[in-house]
């Protein structure tokens, strides 16, 4: 790892990571490390969002897609992974690698993440910043986060990986069926990198979801900023509905070798 401030070495002590230029950097009590520095603008997950996708995700939901992350990454033996934008750490705590992180700029999201898994160093930091050395790295991963081109292209050594997993097109369409008059399909574009695309799979699952699970889910998405009240009460009054659950799952590789 390396100083957000002056890119130095990190040298982590107990309680701190220190670099040679005397940034000192604080190891929460929960195990987790706040790199974030004042110039950084904080945002990131709230805490009532954090609550609601773990409610989700806890149930078990979206384990198929954690299975399959996880089938598809196990035959790459990997050493070092990071999982950015990790959230409450879902997807991290499963990840096959003998040395995992998770970062997230969501101070919220990182506590939580912590508490359930002892195993991985949790960071708050920023996902456009990474606190790790140039081709550091054998894979990141990002999980619908924002894909983070140039310092996943910095960060990864040579031959690294790099797994995105994105909503699909038809990803939660009857939620959207329900809140919107016109739902759309969601675009699917091809990633704009010069890694090479050695792996892409769409998988899907219905899910029937009582209330409490629907609400919970439409806390974690997006829509949940977007939709006007009047129309999230449509999913209020819904004593359950079948949704479906489709993720786009690509896995890249940096400088691939090519054929000759
Ligand atoms: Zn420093």
């Amino acid at each position: 790892m390396i100083c957000p401030i002056c890119r130095k070495e990190l040298i982590l002590n107990d309680k701190t990571a220190v670099c040679e230029n005397g940034h000192s950097f604080d190891i929460s009590s929960k195990g987790y490390l706040n790199l974030l520095i004042s110039s950084q603008s904080v945002h990131g997950d709230n805490a009532a969002m954090v609550i609601a996708r773990r409610a989700f995700l806890e149930k078990g939901w979206y384990s198929f897609l954690s299975s399959r992350i996880n089938e598809i990454l196990s035959p790459l033996n990997i050493d070092s992974l990071a999982d950015l934008g990790c959230g409450e750490g879902t997807y991290t705590a499963s990840l096959p690698a003998k040395q995992r992180y998770g970062i997230d700029i969501s101070k919220d999201a990182i506590k939580r993440a912590c508490k359930k898994d002892h195993d991985a160093q949790y960071l708050i930091a920023s996902i456009f910043d990474l606190p790790f050395s140039d081709a550091s790295l054998q894979c990141c991963t990002t999980v619908f986060a924002p894909f983070a081109a140039e310092e996943i292209k910095r960060v990864l050594s040579d031959h690294g990986y790099f797994l995105l997993v994105s909503p699909a097109e038809k990803h939660l369409y009857e939620l959207k069926e329900v809140l919107y008059e016109n739902p759309y399909l969601n675009p699917i574009k091809p990633l704009d990198t010069d890694m090479t695309l050695v792996h892409s799979e769409t998988i899907e699952n219905r899910m029937l979801l009582a209330n409490e699970d629907l609400m919970n889910l439409f806390q974690m998405t997006p829509y949940a900023y977007h939709t006007d009240p009047k129309d999230s009460a449509k999913l209020l009054s819904l004593e359950s509905l079948s949704v479906t659950a489709q993720f786009l799952i690509r896995l890249y590789q940096k400088n691939a070798a090519v054929p000759l």
